[in-house]
């Protein structure tokens, strides 16, 4: 047996002794007396008895040892700034910060909003959450006054923490009327607001409610915030998912598990060391933004970057696609994670880019969110000339579900493949309608995962249980397991591979076709940057797959003749990769595809406007412009 496999099997095997072990990668006030309580599933109970805190793990506990290394180095390509703080600083910052929260009223329990750019003032704002023990709700920021109105509606915060305003290309994004204005929608109206001036656009203050950071906080310059000591159960925080199939879905998170759980992550998944630097180019408002941006790297006793800005954009403002590379010099990153969406933008940039520093320092690059596929694989790896790790999770698993264990033994990548179950994690592969365990290779099944999850996983949906055992542990008929509403297959060797989320099947005359199948024979083609294939509703065939597409070069979105020609040698590709009926009945080409906030493909709006249906939610959509463009190329015949 491998020395990962008998890792793997004594996470599965004995759960407690292998959790219990873990454990003792993070300090705790008291030990917990039980490491599992699954007496009532899928509610699992991990640590329980046991008091630790988030905040001390992240800070406190790194003071003896590394006060004055570097913890948190914020850099705006935005507004041209760059700051340091030692963990030392780190902690009287967040102290600080604490003692304003404590002072607006916050008390162990009560919901914070953090609805903030990507500033040190915003982990700042999450880490005094933790130390105080209120729950923090990030909202990515930027997201419009409705999407921000339901999540203060769902969460009930007693504070909301926000900015004038965030900045996106050089462009000033202002927050404050945004904030405003989903107060005002909102049934619940938060008692304080707490306001970052950084002086990107003017603020009105209202009365009463509006209180601005700095005034607050330099008040208590001198502020010792002690961590309250929580149990492993609490709630630490809630998020939503990014909303790519419907409506998100309030996930919330423990203390004590989450802890242990990311600890382990970076030591056997991330192989992060203390002292050296983490870059995840993620943002709060996501999952890997809490992870991997605030609490992982702090943890480990790594310092973490926070980047706001392009990944395109220089220090000066000006245009550069090597940014990026920069720090990883400057800062000697050892690991970084960022996500397909993103290098994909640098592919479009000169490679040259990739050599022109000094990236000795960097061990691995991960990437997540999305499928990987292989042409951009292939051209990041080529360029960085370090592994490139696919791990896929998801806002609910809180940290990576399947990827490789680094930090425990060395595994080859396979392309496409983003690798093989982690420790904890019982992935199983099962027929979407008998619930049957399908155990041979390559078969292709929805990617479920049996209890007990792991410390770290969500533990419910906010205020709805009910929602949680409904949605997540009742869709596979029989079994009572968690559905990740991914398709998959594991090969002989273990590896599993993704093959798109279970409502992204078509039935083209009775043939079941993943889209991410026909996307991944599509971009194969050499002049395609990017592709979405949705199914549309088709009397004669029930379904026919449709593929929007982004040109790498030429004009095929505007001449017709050019885009006659790249349609032509697309339909042939797929039909010579999967075979005629998979082809799709029509490619059109678009400047750019609509995503959501964070970066996915919203498949599900592109199918609503080729079915000349009301696209639904739309909250999470980034550019409305894709969408028009969409709809323009679907009127165009
Ligand atoms: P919602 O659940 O609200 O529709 P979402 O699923 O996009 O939103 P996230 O939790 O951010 O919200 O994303 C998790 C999903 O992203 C996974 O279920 C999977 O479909 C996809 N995903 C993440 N990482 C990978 C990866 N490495 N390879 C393939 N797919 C991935
Ligand atoms: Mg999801």
């Amino acid at each position: 047996m491998s020395r990962y496999e008998d890792f793997y099997r004594r996470s599965t095997d004995q759960p407690e002794a292998f959790w219990a072990e873990q454990a003792r990668l993070i300090d705790w006030h008291q030990a917990p007396t039980q490491i599992l309580d699954a007496s009532r599933p899928p509610f699992y109970r991990w640590y329980v008895g046991g008091q630790t805190n988030l905040c001390h793990n992240a800070i406190d506990r790194h003071l003896a040892e590394r006060a004055d290394q570097p913890a948190l180095i914020a850099i705006s390509t935005e507004t041209g700034s760059e700051r340091s703080y030692s963990f030392r600083e780190l902690h009287a910052e967040v102290q600080r910060t604490a003692a304003v929260l404590l002072e607006l009223g916050v008390q162990r329990g009560d919901r914070v909003l953090i609805y903030m750019p990507m500033v040190a003032e915003a982990a700042f704002a999450m880490l005094a959450c933790a130390r105080i023990g209120a729950i923090h709700c990030v909202v990515f920021g930027g997201f419009a006054s409705g999407s921000l109105a339901s999540r203060i509606e769902d969460a009930e915060p007693k504070v909301v923490v926000s900015a004038d305003a965030g900045s996106r290309g050089g462009k000033v994004v202002p927050y404050k009327p945004l904030l405003d204005e989903a107060i005002r929608l909102s049934r619940h109206k938060p008692s304080a607001v707490l306001l970052h001036d950084r002086g990107l656009a003017p603020m009105e203050l209202t009365a009463g409610r509006d209180h601005l950071a700095s005034a607050a906080s330099q008040k208590h310059a001198q502020a010792v915030v002690p961590c309250t000591w929580l149990d492993a159960t609490d709630i630490s925080y809630t998020i939503y998912t990014s909303g790519t199939t419907g409506k998100p879905k309030g996930v919330q998170r423990d203390v004590g598990g989450y802890a242990v759980a990311l600890a382990a992550s970076m030591k056997h998944i991330f192989d992060g060391r203390a002292g050296e630097t983490y870059f995840s180019t993620s943002d709060i408002g996501w999952v890997v933004g809490h992870s991997y941006i605030v609490y992982g790297p702090l943890i480990a006793g790594m310092a973490t970057i926070m980047y706001e800005g392009l990944p395109t954009q220089g220090m000066d403002r000006q245009p550069d696609g090597g940014i990026w590379w920069h720090l990883v010099e400057k800062y000697k990153v050892t690991v970084m994670f960022s996500a397909p969406t993103a290098v994909r933008v640098l592919k479009k940039q000169d490679p040259a880019l990739l050599k022109k520093y000094d990236l000795s320092s960097l061990r691995a690059l991960f990437l997540a969110g999305e499928p990987l596929d292989e042409p951009t694989a292939r051209w990041i790896s080529d360029g960085l000339g370090v592994p490139i790790i696919d791990n896929y999770w998801q806002t609910e698993s809180g940290w990576p579900i399947i990827t490789l264990p680094g930090g425990v033994e060395g595994r080859p990548a396979k392309f496409g493949s983003p690798g093989i179950a982690m420790y904890g994690y019982k992935v199983k592969i099962v027929h979407e309608t008998t619930g049957e365990e399908l155990t041979a290779p390559n078969e292709k099944g929805v990617v479920v995962i049996e209890g007990p999850t792991p410390p770290g996983f969500m533990q419910t949906v906010w205020r709805d249980d009910e929602r949680f055992v409904n949605t997540y542990w009742k869709s596979i008929p029989g079994k009572l397991v968690y559905s990740t509403f991914d398709w998959g297959i594991r090969d002989e060797d273990g590896y599993y591979y993704i093959l798109g989320r279970t409502d992204d099947v078509i039935n083209v005359a009775g043939h079941r076709l993943g889209t991410r199948e026909i996307e991944e024979a599509i971009s194969g083609h050499a002049n395609v940057a990017e592709v979405a294939v949705v199914g549309v509703a088709d009397a004669l065939k029930g379904q026919v797959a449709m593929a929007f597409v982004v040109p790498k070069t030429g004009n095929a979105a505007t001449d017709s003749a050019e885009a006659l020609k790249l349609e032509g040698e697309i339909m042939k590709r797929v039909a010579d990769d999967l075979g005629a009926l998979a082809r799709p009945a029509r490619v059109r080409f678009v400047p750019g595809l609509p995503k959501t906030r964070s970066g996915k493909l919203l498949r599900r709006a592109i199918q609503a406007v080729c079915e000349q249906r009301d696209p639904g939610d739309l909250t999470t959509l980034d550019d409305p412009a894709t969408l028009q463009a969409v709809r323009a190329a679907v009127a165009a015949g």
